[in-house]
């Protein structure tokens, strides 16, 4: 039987919920237990899709394809459990399916209403797939208060009383706001937040206080007396040195024993956070530091690149550097062509991440050519891939090579399958079930040829897998004249026919790869290709 732990915050926002649900699920992963955690976003997007990562931060995918809130990559990089489609909800999708079920008469002609066919849905979708997990951790987005949460919340009302009694568990994440002139910190707003929350008929049991000071006794029972919960249960949840530092700081504070404890279980065993402590001590005591620049077009919000941000820390911690990330705009590049080589020589490694759209592709591809040129480590991802393709062509001749996801093109070194496959190959391809024209998404597996660099960087290996997100290919019609240039295509799809990943064995650090390996990067598990292309920015950063 799976436990139910439900995760509201209230008074504001950026609370780090998804952090904090996060660190919970591997606190009790590390006492031994299995977790899969779960988010439900109340807006109205079918999913985060087509939402600008400017608005949204990044979009995060599954491998089995889903386009999913970013809150699922901190929930896989903190416990190792792949996340799955049906690990995130929205309104959008619970209104998309009742309504085309409506529209299909399945309803047989009754009235069809917020309660109950779409807490119903809400309630089906927190209890499919339990497997044998002992605790599902379910992050509600938003506030407690909002109108758009409000069918969620009714439906964890409803759900504690459907369960056993010790099958459910509240945890309200709130702040507790220091008021400077006075020297005081409120709990005012916590009393306002957990009044609302059992105004829509849910007590929480467990409080976490985020605070920017520490909570004195005398407030924590205050805290305590006024929301009706024991002391105990108020965890103070101050600001941590790095993410990192979350799960040990919160396990000091009582979170996990408190959590246990509401569900009755009281002879759990203690976690083994040794993975943890290594995980800090590699964050906090680095033994030098690279530079890395990343030039792309999200720049001004580092949440749209966030699997990214964290990927790189990764390789830093596998290397036992501090990574210093510099994002810059691609577009400033194609203002001052004089501009790259000041912005870029300081580097120790320069990457070129995914995206979309023609802005700064200019910029992105000088960028390639000066780590080409200047044999800097280059890390090209997806897009940027198809950059350092764009790149190739165009230092072998094709001075028009594009992609056509830039506008028409005499030299279509990239576009979408059907505008450069062969008849035959499209032929192959549909009879796998897998044809272009539409996104690219999820875990696709990649041949690695056999002495390449990257299969080195795998360790051996000759198959992988990895997740994908995009519409345009590498046109393997250039894939002769650009492997004269110096291009070696070292990772193709199983069939042969796609590429996946470009090298350059004359340059020492120089990978491009159609998937985003960021996405499946874990802190105590760097993936290989980060790691990699730190240890050559190290490298690179004791010769320059
Ligand atoms: N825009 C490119 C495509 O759709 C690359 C996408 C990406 O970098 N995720 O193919």
């Amino acid at each position: 039987m799976a436990r139910y732990i439900f995760i509201t915050g209230g008074v504001v926002s950026s609370l780090g919920k998804g952090l904090m649900a996060a660190s919970l699920g591997a606190l009790l992963q590390a006492r031994g237990y299995k977790v899969r955690i779960r988010k439900f976003d109340p807006y109205l997007n079918v999913d985060p899709g087509t939402m600008s990562p400017y608005q949204h931060g990044e979009v995060y995918v599954t491998d089995d394809g889903a386009e999913t809130d970013l809150d699922l990559g901190h929930y896989e990089r903190f416990t190792g459990v792949s996340a799955r489609q049906s690990d995130n909800i929205t309104s959008g999708r619970v209104y998309r399916d009742i309504i085309a079920k409506e529209r299909r008469g399945d309803y047989l002609g009754a009235t069809v209403q917020v309660i109950p066919h779409v807490t119903d849905a809400i309630k089906e979708f927190a209890l499919a797939d339990q497997g044998d997990h002992d605790f599902i951790l379910c992050e509600i987005g938003g506030t407690v208060g909002d109108i758009e949460s409000l069918p969620f919340m009714e439906a964890i009302r409803q759900l504690r009383n459907e369960l056993e009694p010790n099958q459910t568990l509240s945890v309200h994440v709130t702040l507790v706001p220091y008021i400077a002139a006075a020297g005081e910190l409120k709990t005012k707003p916590t009393q306002h937040s957990v009044r609302e929350l059992a105004s829509l008929g849910i007590k929480p049991d467990v409080l976490l206080c985020r605070a920017e000071h520490p909570l004195p006794d005398g407030e924590r029972q205050k805290i305590a007396n006024f929301c009706n919960v024991r002391k105990q249960a108020v965890i103070p949840a101050l600001d941590a040195s790095s993410i990192y530092a979350v799960p040990v700081q919160y396990h000091k504070e009582g979170l996990d024993t408190e959590v246990l404890r509401g569900f009755g279980i009281t002879d759990a065993p203690e976690p083994d956070l040794a993975r943890w402590n290594d995980v800090l001590d590699r964050y906090e005591n680095p033994e030098g530091e690279v530079t890395i620049g990343v030039v792309g077009k999200y720049v001004g919000l580092q949440d749209a690149y966030k699997s990214l941000n964290e990927a790189l820390v990764h390789g830093g911690m596998a290397n036992r550097v501090k990574v210093n990330i510099r994002w810059i705009d691609a577009e400033i590049f194609e203002q001052d062509e004089g501009d790259i080589a000041s912005a870029l020589e300081p580097l120790h490694g320069i990457l070129v991440p995914g995206g979309f759209g023609e802005r700064g592709s200019e910029g992105k591809i000088a960028s390639v050519r000066f780590a080409r040129e200047r044999k800097v480590p280059f890390f090209g991802i997806c897009l940027g891939m198809q950059m350092a393709c764009i790149e190739g062509a165009r230092t072998a001749g094709f001075d028009a090579a594009s992609s056509t996801e830039f506008g028409e093109t005499s030299e279509p070194v990239v576009g979408i399958i059907e505008e450069w496959m062969t008849a035959e190959g499209l032929e192959t391809r549909e009879a796998g079930g897998d044809l272009g024209g539409t996104m690219r998404l999820g875990a696709y597996d990649a041949k690695l040829a056999g002495n390449s660099h990257v299969s080195q960087i795998y360790d051996g290996a000759s198959m992988i897998s990895e997740r994908h997100r995009h519409r345009y290919e590498v046109n393997s019609a250039y894939i002769e004249p650009l492997e004269k240039q110096g291009l070696v295509f070292s990772g193709m799809s199983p069939d042969g026919l796609l590429p996946e990943i470009v090298e350059r064995p004359d340059h020492p650090w120089f990978v491009g790869v159609q998937f985003h390996p960021e996405l499946k990067s874990k802190p105590f598990d760097p993936h290989p290709l980060f790691a990699g292309f730190i240890e050559a920015a190290l490298e690179q950063s004791r010769l320059v």
